[in-house]
């Protein structure tokens, strides 16, 4: 039985709207936030059962969310989207080893896996949840949809609605909380604005139909065009990415009220460029202004958003500081890496916030990311399921069954 621990910060974020509380106390018993209090308030109780951890001059927070997950690519690694074609089970299983370990410890306790090979995605939640290993809780998508003749290293092809109806089964055979489908390019071309549909009417309603009578959501790599209305018409739940959607695609959007999950560093993070390959990375380089103005529309426009960073791990705080340049306000974004991202991964009602009764999915970052979001990416200390994996001095903590440790080359 673990000890009950009382968290203690200059700043706590409190709720699914993240409303600050001055000398904010948290108290977790049996892996839930029991109680919110203050420091005034816990003066005269006895603290002698409890583990307290003094997070000073810190801000405590809701774990955060990522949207947007591959475990086993990892776009920190050159020609990472080739690796994913190329490597075998086991070697996309150790990369996603150091991923799920990494995203864990820089703050991200959940995780919306959309798409992965040979099902690792759910292995790898299994052994999550029995301890095996460590890593954020997976919201885990299985086996990626996609066309024959469509886009994509992640997905795996298909055609026609029974080719799609099988692979959607066995992906919830298999315990999957969404359905993934690849509809349209990777990225907008080059020298023209057009963007295909690769997807018929007929087969995204096939997945998405599996999936409502399981009551799970449908998400789609989309990044404009057809593809948007013809996701959006046969009931998509979340639409990926949107680098191309312009006016039209916003409209769209805005009558059917559905989630968009932005992934704005894949084109706007110059960083990420020396990850893909010559070709790939003069392409974000041509297409980046066109891509900041479209995502600058939506955002403005008001549209209901996510953020996930497509597997750059570590950097889930990029997508907040995006988000907040293309004009949302900083609340917002944050809603989009906690409670709004726990609304789209199904779990609004158990985490994505620090609330009494939720899950203690819990962080400390030095600085307040409600003033400044670059102060996500200075976590201090993070709690998942009330469990310590990361304390205030920057120690790891990973439990003795968690021993082992590696280095991806
Ligand atoms: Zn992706």
């Amino acid at each position: 039985m673990e000890n009950k621990k009382v968290l203690l910060a200059d700043h706590l974020l409190v709720g699914k709207d993240l409303s600050p509380l001055r000398d904010g106390c948290v108290i977790v018993s049996g892996g839930k936030v029991e109680r919110i209090t203050t420091r005034a308030a816990l003066a005269g109780e006895n603290l002698d059962a409890f583990e307290v951890v003094e997070l000073g001059n810190r801000t405590l927070m809701p774990g955060m969310i990522e949207c947007h997950n591959h475990i086993s690519l990892d776009a920190r690694l050159p020609d990472h989207l080739e690796m994913m074609a190329r490597c075998s089970e086991s070697e996309l299983t150790v990369i996603g080893l150091k991923t799920l370990r990494d995203d864990l410890l820089s703050g991200v306790t959940t995780a919306r896996t959309l798409g992965e090979k040979y099902y690792i995605d759910m292995v790898m939640r299994d052994k999550i949840q029995d301890g095996s290993i460590i890593g954020p809780n997976l919201v885990c998508a299985g086996i990626g949809m996609r066309s024959l003749h469509g886009h994509g290293y992640i997905g795996s092809p298909y055609t026609g609605v029974e080719q799609f109806r099988l692979t959607a089964r066995e992906n919830m055979r298999r315990g999957a909380k969404l359905l993934k489908l690849f509809v349209t390019p990777g990225m907008l071309s080059v020298d023209s604005d057009s963007v295909p549909c690769y997807l018929s009417p007929e087969e995204i309603r096939t997945v998405v139909s599996e999936g409502e009578r399981l009551g799970l959501p449908t998400a789609a790599h989309c990044i404009g065009g057809y593809g948007v209305r013809n996701c959006l018409e046969q009931g998509v739940t979340v639409l990926e990415h949107l680098y191309a959607a312009g006016e039209e695609e916003l409209e769209l959007i805005q009558k059917y009220g559905r989630w968009v999950d932005l992934t704005s560093g894949i084109y706007l993070d110059p960083s990420r460029e020396p990850f893909l390959s010559p070709q790939s990375a003069e392409k974000t380089r041509l297409r980046r202004e066109k891509v900041r103005g479209n995502l600058e529309r939506l955002v403005k426009g008001g549209v209901k958003f996510v953020l996930g960073t497509d597997a750059y791990h570590t950097f889930l705080y990029r997508e907040v500081e995006y988000a907040v340049e293309l004009g949302a306000d900083t609340r917002t974004a944050l809603m989009g890496v906690t409670s709004n991202a726990a609304l789209v991964c199904g779990l609004g009602d158990r985490t994505g916030s620090v609330s009494e009764g939720y899950d203690a999915d819990i962080i400390a970052v030095n600085g307040n990311p409600l003033e400044t979001p670059a102060a996500l990416a200075d976590v201090a200390f993070v709690m998942k399921g009330g469990k310590i994996y990361r304390d205030p001095e920057g120690t790891v903590r990973i439990g003795a069954s968690q021993t082992f440790q590696m280095t991806i080359a």
